[in-house]
């Protein structure tokens, strides 16, 4: 029989990602016609770029899953808010893709579509309930109860850590992600790097500190640079807060971590681990694996292509009934 596929697309502020994607009755999936773009200042230019291209060699797709970072009206298909891509907020992308391309469409929010990616293929797999947590630019969030994805906005990285903390773009203050993103890890850097000068990062980009991004905060802490290692251990410290406060509410099975940042494992996430130990209740953490994410970067266009079929079975089954 030929394999049925879908469209994943995953789009971020710097780049769009998409690919093709068909699952097996097993839980294996295969992927084909991997694109990337950048996302550039259209990016809804860009994405009909793409989807145009995957178009014009496989019409028979069964339909395309759209993933993207911001606050999202799932039953419209529009993104309401998008921080990242200021451009999309208020589109609705649902009926701008099914008038152009004549097929199912669904979009959900990035972090979200990670979660259902890696329940379906990844380190969720084996998890009832677990909740991801996306580490980068931001911090998103997506959270899988009794094997179903929750409908639910799971923006953790705005979840208030500081009661009268630094404002956050959102316009609230406090929040985790202002603390433990990698925009924050930098954003500390760079204060620190201006008060104590002998940090190995002064000497990258002749001095332009500007430009010093939170792989180069992680390899000089790996070198030993103090100033790195101190401000890795204060952001990881901090999402240890936002860890414990999500075991003790939801007392999941499973914490995945995904991002950029949880790459940063033997500093920053071990930071994590034991300030969300000493403040979680003792026996929930004990039941909470944390591990990392399997699926990387693929995980938001695993998951929106998945998320297409879902919610075909899911208009059928209504239909039948
Ligand atoms: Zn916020």
């Amino acid at each position: 029989m030929k394999n049925e596929y879908a469209i994943g697309v995953d789009i971020g502020g710097t780049n769009i990602r998409a690919a093709m994607v068909s699952f097996s009755k097993e839980g294996g999936y295969t992927v084909k016609m991997k694109v990337k773009k950048s996302t550039g200042s259209e990016p809804l230019a860009v994405l009909h770029k793409i989807l145009d291209s995957i178009f014009s060699r496989h019409p028979e797709v069964n339909g395309i899953g759209l993933a993207t970072a911001g606050i999202i009206d799932r039953q419209k298909g529009i993104v309401i808010r998008s921080p990242n891509i200021p451009k999309f907020s208020g589109v609705n992308l649902k009926s701008e893709m099914a008038n152009r391309y004549k097929t199912f469409v669904v979009v959900e929010n990035d972090a979200n579509a990670s979660a259902i990616g890696e329940k379906c293929a990844g380190a969720g797999k084996d998890f009832k309930n677990f909740v991801i947590l996306t580490l980068g630019t931001g911090i998103g969030g997506g959270i899988v109860i009794n094997n179903r994805l929750l409908p639910v906005a799971a923006e953790i990285g705005h979840m208030s850590i500081n009661a009268n903390g630094q404002p956050c773009a959102c316009g609230n203050v406090g929040c985790l992600e202002s603390y433990a993103s990698a925009t924050a890890l930098i954003g500390n850097a760079v204060a620190s790097i201006e008060k104590d000068s002998s940090s190995m990062l002064k000497n990258l980009y002749s001095g332009n500190f500007y430009k010093i991004n939170s792989e180069d905060i992680y390899n000089a802490a790996l070198e030993g640079d103090s100033l790195s290692r101190t401000v890795l251990r204060e952001a990881g410290k901090n999402l240890g807060i936002g860890i414990a406060n999500i075991i003790n509410i939801l007392s999941p099975d499973a914490i995945i971590l995904a991002g950029g940042l949880s790459s940063a494992w033997n500093i920053y996430i071990d930071a994590a681990l034991k300030e969300a130990e000493k403040r979680a209740l003792k026996e929930l953490f004990s039941n909470a694996k944390i591990i990392p994410s399997i699926l990387g970067d693929e995980a938001g266009i695993i998951g929106a292509a998945r998320f297409v079929f879902d919610k075909m079975s899911e208009h059928h089954s209504i239909k039948v009934s």
